[in-house]
C-alpha cells in the first residue's frame, strides 16, 4: 500500500510538470499555449510571439522565441524579471506593464486597470488583481488593489485571462465570456483551493489552467479534488 501510495505520488508529479503546448483553435487561426512554469506563459498566435510575465527561473529564455508583445502583471521580482525581458526583446517587441513596474523598467506602454488598449492587432484589457484577505501584516495587502493587473488577450472569437496575482475579487463577476482562465494558486500570496473554486464560479470559464503554483505550499490538489463537483468546466493542469 504505501509503495503505491508512492508511485502515484510520484506519476501525479511527473505528470503535473511535463511541459506541454496546447494548441486552442480560434476564428483567426491557431493559438499555441506554452506553461513556460511558475507564473510564466508563452502564446502564439498568426506569427506574433506573447510572453506574460517571463521569469528566469521558471524558464531558459535564451532558447524561447524572441516576443513580439511581453506583459507584466506587476513589480514583483518573479513577474518584472528585467533580465528576462532583455533576453527575449527584439526590434519592435512592445513591454506592457503597470505604473510601479515602469519605474524599474523604462520605455513600457503603462496599462491601469480598466483600461482597453490595442497592440500588434490584439486586444489587451487590464483588469484589476489584488489581496483582501491574504495580507503581510494587518492593513497590508501582499497586492494591494490598484497596483497590479490582470489581463484579457482576444484571439480572434476566443478571450484568455491572465489573472496575475488575485484572489477571487468581486470585479471577476464583471469578466464576459472567457474562454480560458490562468488562475493562481499559490499560498499565501494568491488563492487557496476555496477561492480559485469561487473565482472559477463567478465568471465560468471553459477552461481553467491553475498556475503559479508550488509543490507542498500551493493547495492545487485540493482544487482539483473541490472542482469535481463543477461541471462544464475543463481543468488543465500543465
Ligand atoms: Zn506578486
Ligand atoms: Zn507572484
Amino acid at each position: 500500500m504505501k509503495q503505491t501510495l508512492t508511485f502515484l505520488t510520484i506519476l501525479f508529479f511527473v505528470t503535473i510538470s511535463a511541459f506541454t503546448a496546447d494548441i486552442i483553435k480560434t476564428s483567426e487561426g491557431d493559438l499555441s499555449i506554452t506553461c513556460v512554469g511558475h507564473a510564466s506563459v508563452m502564446m502564439e498566435f498568426k506569427g506574433l510571439v506573447i510572453h506574460i510575465d517571463p521569469f528566469s527561473r521558471a524558464g531558459d529564455y535564451t532558447k524561447t522565441p524572441k516576443a513580439d508583445l511581453i506583459l507584466s502583471t506587476h513589480h514583483h521580482g518573479d513577474h518584472l524579471d528585467t533580465g528576462a525581458i532583455d533576453a527575449i526583446k527584439k526590434e519592435g517587441t512592445i513591454v506592457v506593464l503597470t505604473e510601479i513596474a515602469s519605474t524599474s523598467y523604462a520605455g513600457g506602454q503603462v496599462m491601469k486597470n480598466g483600461e482597453t488598449k490595442t497592440f500588434k492587432g490584439l486586444q489587451i484589457e487590464a483588469v484589476p488583481a489584488y489581496n483582501i484577505k491574504h495580507q503581510r501584516s494587518e492593513g497590508n495587502p501582499y497586492h494591494p488593489k490598484g497596483e497590479g493587473n490582470g489581463y484579457v488577450i482576444t484571439f480572434g472569437d476566443k478571450r484568455i485571462y491572465i489573472a496575475g496575482d488575485t484572489e477571487n475579487i468581486p470585479e471577476m463577476k464583471n469578466l464576459k465570456a472567457i474562454d480560458i482562465a490562468f488562475l493562481p494558486v499559490n499560498l499565501p500570496y494568491t488563492m487557496n483551493a476555496e477561492m480559485a473554486k469561487a473565482a472559477v464560479l463567478s465568471f465560468k470559464p471553459k477552461i481553467v489552467y491553475p498556475y503559479h503554483f508550488k509543490f507542498g505550499e500551493s493547495q492545487l490538489e485540493q482544487f482539483v479534488a473541490a472542482m469535481k463537483d463543477v461541471e462544464g468546466i475543463e481543468l488543465r493542469i500543465r
